[in-house]
């Protein structure tokens, strides 16, 4: 009988040039708070809640990056249940994010992303959306996609829901043979 082969000495995953990361994310829509998604603030008469500022799709971002590395998810980090977190700014999630992306040997090649909302109508915003998306995380306004869709027939017209996909690739320094 054939001896079984030894185990590899390094596991496949830490020879990986890319690694893909996926998050969502959804907030309800609140009257009389402002209005934050990817970092803009959008004229509209209600906000989404949330125990931070409630911006869906920083959000979304934040859990994309941080499952690319297989790291800790936004709510393990930062728990709501942490009064620290009350009303925070969700760039400094992100921030945190990023800050492991770069530990763990990566940066951001792109990023795709889809809103799922009633309204606001997102299309007026979306340039200045991934224009702030993109200074954020460091890469060119066209390495960010950014999709507004209806909610036709989920019948969630009272929130925001984000969709996001990023892509890593090994930063220079650590493919540099
Ligand atoms: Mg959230």
């Amino acid at each position: 009988m054939a001896k079984a082969k030894a185990a590899p000495t390094k596991a496949r995953s830490t020879q990986l040039e890319t690694r893909i990361g996926f998050g969502w994310d959804s907030h309800a829509f609140k009257p009389g708070i402002p209005l934050l998604i990817g970092g803009i603030q959008l004229a509209y008469d209600k906000g989404l809640g949330g125990h931070s500022d409630g911006d869906v799709l920083l959000h979304a971002i934040t859990d994309a990056l941080l499952g690319s590395i297989a790291g800790p998810d936004i709510g393990t980090l930062f728990p709501p249940s942490d009064p620290q977190w009350k009303g925070a700014d969700s760039v400094i999630f992100l921030q945190e994010a990023l800050k492991r992306v770069a530990a763990a040997g990566y940066t951001v090649a792109n990023l795709d992303s889809t809103l799922i909302l009633n309204a606001p109508k997102i299309g007026p915003h979306a340039a200045a959306i991934r224009t702030r998306v993109a200074g954020l995380l460091g890469i060119p306004e066209d390495c960010v996609g950014l999709k507004a869709k209806t909610p036709e027939g989920l019948n969630t017209d009272n929130a925001a829901v984000a969709h996001v996909v990023v892509l890593l690739q090994e930063s220079k320094k650590k493919t540099a043979r």
